[in-house]
């Protein structure tokens, strides 16, 4: 079959891709995203959308400068996506509610940095104020009003729609096998059945992008599954978001309540568990009782793209020119994508950088 030529190829089409070809769009570029399976299907779909990495605080600068900017990115992109695909992805401020407050010190002035308004609650009439139905045990915390989430698979939905509105080209289905490289320089990709060419091509392959970046030393993404849970709640009954020990709940518009998540290296292995089940469906219950009377409606999988700190890389290949990478997002794909994809976009069409890209580089600490 002959060669089919585009600006830039993006392999991936989770939200870290979909996001990416969203911008060089808008910046007038010709892109395609080559997806394996359907667009948005992996680890995009599976997570929990919260708009904020789990215990920021714990987090590098490079990773809270992505997560900041987001923030400000999601509430217009939402409404844009909206408009272009008649999806509602729910972007919801429900706020997050920290039960454990042994980092009370630390989450203070990271909140003060980064100018989040953060509360430190010490009395049980005050947090059953702002969440009714957690457990009667719980007497302090930490409560962070403006944490907003946003629905997975919807996101990925509305993503899609626009895609279809704006002509942004993909194709489903459809594996990329090969990068085709020559005398250092990139010249296209190939599928099983076409080639592409192209002088410009994006690794977004999420947990499998370390299999397209093994020409680089030292790279290291590998598959993190994370299992999941969801309640069919009733609307209303939950309101806020809450952490606890690393088990969160999340509350849905139409009141079902995600349980999370499971933190497994086993490769790429998506097979949900019984003893997972057991475990998310305890900690749900120790964090809001009412949750032992309502029925688990669902449990997934998905495979998160883990490096060691949560530090993505975002950037140019040294060594082959034309080759760009925007993985590794572990935890905090959704939070840092928006950011993520700004700054891939800023590197692709040769403008000024709006962050300093050193920390995303391929010799970096991720
Ligand atoms: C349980 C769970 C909870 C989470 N909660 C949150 C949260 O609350 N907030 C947050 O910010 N993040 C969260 N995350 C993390 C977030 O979901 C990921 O960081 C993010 O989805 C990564 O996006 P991605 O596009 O890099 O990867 P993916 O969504 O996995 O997309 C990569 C795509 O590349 C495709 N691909 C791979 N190889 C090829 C190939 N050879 N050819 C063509 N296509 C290929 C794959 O099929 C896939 O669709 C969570 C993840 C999980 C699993």
């Amino acid at each position: 079959m002959g060669n089919r030529v585009s600006d830039v190829i993006i392999i991936g089409g989770g939200i870290i891709g979909m996001l990416t070809a969203r911008e060089l769009h808008h910046a007038g570029v010709e892109v395609l995203v080559i997806e394996r399976g359907p667009l948005g299907g992996e680890s995009s779909w599976a997570g929990g959308g919260i708009i904020s990495p789990l215990y920021p605080w714990r987090y590098s600068q490079s990773v809270n400068q992505l997560a900041e900017i987001s923030k400000q990115i999601y509430p217009g992109l939402a409404k844009q996506l909206q408009h272009e695909s008649g999806v509602d992805c729910e972007l919801i401020t429900s706020g997050l509610l920290y039960t454990d407050v042994e980092e009370q010190q630390v989450a203070e002035s990271w909140a003060k940095e980064w100018s989040v308004e953060l509360h430190t609650v010490t009395d049980a009439e005050h947090i059953h104020q702002i969440e009714p139905r957690v457990n009667d045990t719980i007497d302090c915390g930490l409560w962070l009003p403006d944490i907003m989430q946003i629905r997975n698979p919807k996101l990925v939905k509305a993503m899609k729609g626009s895609f279809d509105t704006l002509g942004i080209r993909y194709l489903e289905q459809t594996p990329v096998t090969e990068l085709n490289i020559d005398a250092g320089v990139i010249r296209g990709i190939k599928t099983a059945a076409e080639s592409f060419n192209t002088d410009k091509v994006i690794i977004a392959g999420g947990a499998w992008s370390a299999g397209f970046i093994k020409y680089a030393k030292n790279v290291a993404v590998e598959p993190v599954k994370g299992q999941m849970i969801m309640f069919k709640g009733e609307p209303g009954l939950i309101r806020r978001m809450v952490l606890s020990s690393g088990h969160y709940i999340i509350p849905r518009k139409d009141g079902r309540v995600l349980a999370g998540s499971t933190l497994e290296r086993t490769g790429f292995n998506k097979t949900i568990t019984d003893d997972a089940n057991v475990e998310l469906r305890r900690a749900a219950v120790e964090i809001i009782p009412a949750l032992a009377d309502m029925e688990i409606e669902r449990q997934w999988a998905g495979l998160r793209p883990g490096t060691e700190q949560g530090i993505p890389y975002i950037c140019r290949h040294p060594e082959i020119d034309g080759l760009y990478i925007n993985a590794g997002h572990y935890r905090n794909g959704v939070v840092l994508g928006a950011a993520s994809a700004n700054l891939m976009a800023e590197m692709v069409l040769g403008l000024s950088l709006s962050l300093d890209p050193a920390p995303y580089a391929l010799d970096a600490v991720h």
